[in-house]
């Protein structure tokens, strides 16, 4: 997962500082780093870094610049295949004027793609969805760029929400399946596009809509036109339910739907299908477990406490994982209210298990402050599948709930029980018909092909 943002201003302001804000917003969708692109005297310009936004990009520096149209990612990647040279968004000026391109998805087609490029010339500086993008645009560029770019997209496979900055147009598009989110704003002659509407919020900007699964969005001078990928493929969709699990912010609004009202609703389903009668509190898992921990609480009828207390100022780079830090674990991050616990009986509430790390040791914390019972209770089902369209980090071998039988599983993490959510239940709390969602992930169910 990544996240991406663009805006342009039909009034020529500059929009600099509105794409670093929106940013900013989408910085749970990836640390590893950040970059800004615009277009300047009509070639590209950047600014762009390793790490978190502010480390990466220097917003005064930033300020004192002008561009009416920009765009920017925050890349997520596994640290060990993290490299300078992938960070976007990629940036050229080619035959047809300044050009740079950002995406949040995965091309599964790209190794093929790539290498027919590389037969006819191209030479890649990176690894990135996004550069086979740019020189697929290259090789067309008896084309105008909108249609070269149109061009490079009916040729994807997988899954993509890309923003591309042109020298006087912003695109925006998502591929024909919908896998990966991406929103419209506009807010004073200003139009955006990006992966979560809590970016629009930031910069105070209106939700238009979202793009359709395989539309184009070009927004220039004479405003918004839209353009298709190819024929719609009728009513099949598959937009990500893992974004309503865990990867987008629960301010956001994704394909209609409000990403706290699904977790909440995952909640009470939970209750509904996974009951602990004598359960004296409710906890979630923060922050990702909190909102369905709410819901359950609601539903069974137990009181919530905010018994497990997180560390808010706890990234995921900023301590090395040093044997002491290994033997002190995830306490780093999360502290059990002790006295919340005590000779109690508690339902934990998290959005998913993958390796089970987390919930071993948040169970052996809660042991250790003398706790009744521990009831661990999963808002999504078991994750058996590695994901095929943008969240690799996952390895079959490693996914917990397929290593283990639920039992030994509960054991392991030492609860009281283990359950998990139906994904029926999964289905039905997020709300979108079950042909428009893809829950792969869980079910196995891949895209045919
Ligand atoms: P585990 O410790 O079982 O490997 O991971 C489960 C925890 O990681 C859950 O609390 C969940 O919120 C979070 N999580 C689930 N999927 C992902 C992911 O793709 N990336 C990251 N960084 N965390 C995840
Ligand atoms: Fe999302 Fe899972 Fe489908 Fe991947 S496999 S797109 S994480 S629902
Ligand atoms: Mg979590």
């Amino acid at each position: 997962m990544s996240g991406i943002f663009g805006a342009y201003s039909a009034a020529g302001k500059t929009v600099l500082e509105e794409v670093y804000l929106g940013l900013y917003a989408l910085q749970h969708r990836g640390q590893e780093s950040a970059g800004i692109a615009w277009a300047e005297n009509g070639h590209v310009a950047s600014a762009r870094g390793m790490g978190l936004l502010h480390n990466a990009v220097d917003q005064h520096g930033l300020s004192l610049k002008e561009g009416r149209c920009a765009i920017g990612h925050v890349r997520y990647v596994p640290i060990e295949s993290s490299q300078l040279h992938n960070i976007l968004p990629i940036c050229a000026n080619y035959a047809r004027g300044p050009v740079a391109i950002a995406h949040d998805g995965l091309v599964t087609n790209i190794t093929e793609l790539s290498r027919q490029l590389e037969a006819r010339g191209a030479i890649f500086q990176s690894t990135t969805n996004s550069e086979a993008i740019l020189h697929m645009m290259a090789q067309k560029s008896h084309m105008e760029p909108v249609d070269a770019l149109v061009d490079a997209l009916k040729k994807l496979q997988g899954s993509y929400a890309i923003v591309v900055l042109l020298e006087d147009a912003l695109v925006a598009a998502r591929d024909p399946w919908g896998f990966k989110p991406l929103v419209l704003g506009e807010r004073d002659g200003t139009y955006y596009a990006a992966s979560e509407s809590c970016a629009l919020d930031i910069v105070g900007a209106r939700l238009l809509r979202d793009v359709e699964p395989g539309e184009i969005v070009v927004i220039g001078a004479k405003g918004m036109k839209s353009l298709r990928v190819r024929q719609d493929n009728g009513e099949r969709r598959m937009h990500c339910s893992f974004e309503y699990v865990y990867t987008a912010r629960p301010d956001s609004i994704i394909d209609g739907r409000s990403v706290y009202e699904a977790r909440k609703e995952m909640g009470r389903r939970l209750a509904r299908k996974a009951p602990c009668p004598g359960a004296e509190l409710v906890a979630g898992m923060p922050d990702s477990g909190t909102i369905s921990a709410i819901g359950y609480a609601q539903a069974a009828e137990i009181p919530f406490e905010m018994a497990v207390v997180r560390n808010r100022y706890v990234g995921r780079t900023f301590i090395q994982p040093t044997q002491k830090v290994r033997e002190l674990g995830v306490r780093i991050k999360l502290n059990p209210i002790a006295e919340l616990f005590k000779d109690r009986s508690a339902v934990i509430v998290d959005d998913s298990i993958v390796r089970g790390t987390t919930a071993e040791r948040i169970v052996s914390m809660i042991r250790n402050c003398g706790a009744g019972e521990v009831h661990l209770r999963i808002a999504s089902p078991p994750v058996l599948h590695p994901c095929r369209y943008g969240i690799d980090t996952r390895k079959e071998e490693t996914l917990a709930a397929v290593r283990m039988t639920l039992d030994e599983l509960c054991k392991k993490v030492g609860a009281n029980s283990l359950d998990y959510l139906t994904e029926e239940d999964l289905v039905a709390a997020i709300g979108l018909p079950e042909e428009r969602l893809c829950t792969a992930c869980f079910s196995g169910k891949y895209l045919e092909g």
